[in-house]
């Protein structure tokens, strides 16, 4: 059921939040909702869910549109040019921006969306997101954006079984969101890391959005 599987996320957060001495409400849970039915987001947001992450355009436009305006939405996957145009419409949140092209064609769409920078930082090949340096390049450009709002970061850590192999990458996303609000006087607070397989190290290490799929509907066919 999904508001169990809820309860028992929500009590891990609550948990990896005070350990960190944080306080749980310091911390969004984004249910990633990507090859789920609306059905089961309608039982989500039920049991209290508001900010749901989708990966993929045009199963977000077949789903959102049937679902109540009151929801949050997050697009957390790859984007391509050719899409951008439903970002506004579909979503709030853009954890996926990897690249200077994305940047100014989403600001070209005029509407207030928030951003974060997907960081690669484990250097795997396979995974999005940019280098450090590009990260500097794009915020190097930021003071000019007037409707789209840089509000943080993103991070994938590689995939676990020990989550604390990870905790480094979370701690130099953290670092690196210092750094560069120090170099770019900017004030960006978001922290987007973790997922089911590592999001309490991530809350220890200073995450304000986990992103989290599995353990909350299960094993995605
Ligand atoms: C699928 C996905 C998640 C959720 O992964 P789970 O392991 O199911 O929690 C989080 N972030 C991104 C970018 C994803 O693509």
């Amino acid at each position: 059921m999904i508001s169990d599987n809820l309860e028992s996320v929500r009590d891990r957060i609550s948990r990896a939040s005070l350990k960190a001495g944080r306080r749980a409400d310091e911390v969004k849970l984004v249910a990633v909702s990507k090859k789920v039915d609306a059905d089961s987001v309608r039982s989500a947001a039920a049991a209290g869910v508001r900010n749901f992450g989708e990966n993929y355009i045009q199963e977000a436009r077949a789903k959102i549109e049937m679902l109540p305006d009151t929801l949050c939405w997050h697009m957390i996957g790859h984007l391509q040019m050719n899409k951008i145009k439903y970002v506004p419409r579909l979503f709030h949140y853009v954890h996926s921006v990897d690249r200077q092209e994305l940047v100014d064609g989403l600001e070209k769409l005029g509407k207030p969306l928030r951003l974060l920078f997907e960081v690669n930082l484990s250097g795997e090949p396979q995974k999005h997101g940019t280098t450090v340096d590009g990260l500097k390049r794009m915020l190097e450009n930021v003071g000019s954006l007037t409707s789209v709002k840089p509000v943080g970061l993103m991070t994938m850590a590689p995939y676990t079984d020990k989550p604390e192999d990870v905790r480094s990458v979370f701690a130099d996303l953290r670092k690196l969101l210092g750094q560069v609000n120090r170099q770019f006087s900017l004030e960006m607070t978001e922290l987007s890391m973790g997922m089911s397989s590592d999001f309490e190290v991530a809350i220890e290490e200073g995450a304000t959005m986990v992103r989290i799929g599995t353990a909350l509907f299960g094993e995605r066919s």
